[in-house]
């Protein structure tokens, strides 16, 4: 009897232990590097997400998917029959935890491809290793993604599903239009049983609405964020919204004849932003809100950056199909060409109130936003964000901070990833170089360990090149 109880003990102290290292199916098998029971990575320098500077000289030694050890080399052993690796000149950073992801992306006028199968692959190529969909297009692929890609039946990062979007009356041919606010709490409650992990507002909500879907996910356990326009960010912040998104582009707060309930016209929010003072006392008195709140802001830089004249292509164009990256190629020029746009004024000002918020307490994370127009493409666009939220002022160190610990918080999960620790999760990003001296070097990726799994970025991306856009 005693036997068998210890048994039982002992089946439940498995259950308990987190992560395991990731089991592949065999299909997946081909996009791996390292797959071994212990690995030992030696002569590396480790930018660990927290902030603090770079350490060289580190051994970071992976076991059963977790950091068993992680410090300098002459204190740390190198565990008997594990696969060494050298990471002499390369540089170990956590895994991106990015919060404004898609599996979908603009094929046509007003018509978003279903990418799943593809993106997923991009992201995890990038160094996402944890993503949350912002709103999605796909009914049920983002919620089956992330259960795939969960028990290691197909290659990508671990995701946190939002439900299709929450949004009233428009025009979108492949959005669902909630009328009351009871409607919204059944689309929610209704996608959370189905899975969802996570809720997306939109521009045409009615405050009524927002709150019932707050109330409704909350009672879930789940968090809601938003791309508002007919509700103020002041006004989501007093409903309890956990999150807003697009920097405060998105953001209405500012405009003088702002009609409650009503969104103004996509452009009225971004023009009142152009002449913004962020040090004023009305801006001033909408970051204490936040801040006092504890209202997060995702920086998308990257979507805002191909509208932006003058700016230089974005990376990742390759893959996409041949038509597709010759239509997005003629936007492009397009934009380019128009000296009025007002992105040349609200690009900057974007950068500006974002690292503004941020110095006054806010949490800021990352997401990248692969719509608009095209040309944001998944896994390069999570690199390029990273950079452009140095251009905006953040140290390297900072930035891979907000693209990881800071978004590890947000989803709750800051005690198992986000940053590199001894018993936290493997999810880890190997590149050439260091990130902290360049931050372009955060494009050159060697190998991105999910789970405690290595899986190579040439391999990921050559298995989709030239068909993004069918799947
Ligand atoms: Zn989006």
């Amino acid at each position: 009897m005693r036997f068998v109880l210890l048994l039982v003990m002992l089946a439940l102290l498995a259950l308990a232990a987190e992560a395991q290292r990731l089991a592949i199916a065999d299909n997946v098998k081909s996009f791996v590097a390292v797959d071994a029971p212990v690995v030992a990575l030696t002569n590396a320098r480790v930018i660990d997400g927290t902030g603090a500077a770079a350490r060289a000289h580190q051994t970071i030694v992976i076991r059963d998917g977790n950091i068993a050890d992680v410090g300098d080399v002459g204190r740390v052993a190198v565990p008997q029959g594990a696969t060494t690796i050298d990471l002499s000149g390369k540089t170990v950073i956590p895994g991106l935890v990015m919060l404004h992801e898609h599996f979908y992306y603009p094929t046509g006028p007003g018509v978003y491809g279903q990418l799943g199968e593809s993106f997923s692959r991009l992201y995890l190529a990038g160094g996402v290793t944890t993503l949350r969909t912002g709103g999605n297009l796909n009914g049920f692929m983002d919620v089956n993604l992330m259960r795939l890609v969960a028990r290691g039946a197909k290659p990508g990062p671990a995701i946190d599903a939002t439900a299709p979007y929450v949004n009233g009356p428009n025009t979108f041919m492949q959005m669902h239009t909630v009328n009351s606010a009871d409607e919204a709490r059944r689309h929610v409650a209704y996608w959370g049983d189905a899975g969802a992990t996570s809720v997306k507002t939109y521009m045409q909500i009615t405050r009524a609405a927002l709150a019932a879907t707050i109330d409704e996910a909350h009672k879930r356990g789940l968090k809601v964020t938003g791309h508002l326009c007919s509700v103020t960010y002041g006004e989501a912040a007093d409903l309890g919204i956990d999150n807003l998104e697009h920097g405060f582009l998105a953001s209405t707060d500012f405009v003088g004849d702002k009609q409650p309930d009503v969104c103004p016209g996509q452009g009225r929010g971004p023009q009142s932003l152009v002449a913004l003072d962020e040090n004023g006392t009305a801006f001033q008195q909408l970051v204490k809100k936040l801040v006092e709140r504890r209202v997060a802001l995702t920086s998308t830089l990257t979507v805002f950056e191909t509208f932006t004249p003058g700016r230089p292509l974005p990376p990742g164009l390759d893959v996409l199909t041949p038509p597709l990256k010759r239509q997005f190629e003629e936007a492009h020029a397009r934009f380019a060409k128009n000296a009025e746009s007002i992105y040349v004024k609200l690009f900057p000002k974007a950068l500006a109130l974002e690292r503004a918020f941020a110095r006054a307490g806010g949490v800021l994370v990352a997401g990248t936003d692969p719509t608009g127009s095209g040309g944001v493409v998944p896994g390069y666009s999570n690199q390029r964000q990273i950079e452009l939220l140095v251009e905006a002022g953040f140290s390297p160190l900072e930035a891979i901070t907000i693209g990881t610990l800071s978004g590890a918080r947000y989803l709750g999960r800051d005690r198992r990833i986000g940053s590199i620790a001894k018993g936290k999760q493997a999810d880890l990003v190997v590149l050439n170089g260091d990130p902290a001296v360049n931050i372009a070097d955060i494009r050159r990726v060697d190998t991105v360990f999910r789970q405690g799994v290595g899986f190579s970025p040439a391999k990921l991306i050559d298995s989709v090149r030239g068909h993004v856009g069918i799947w």
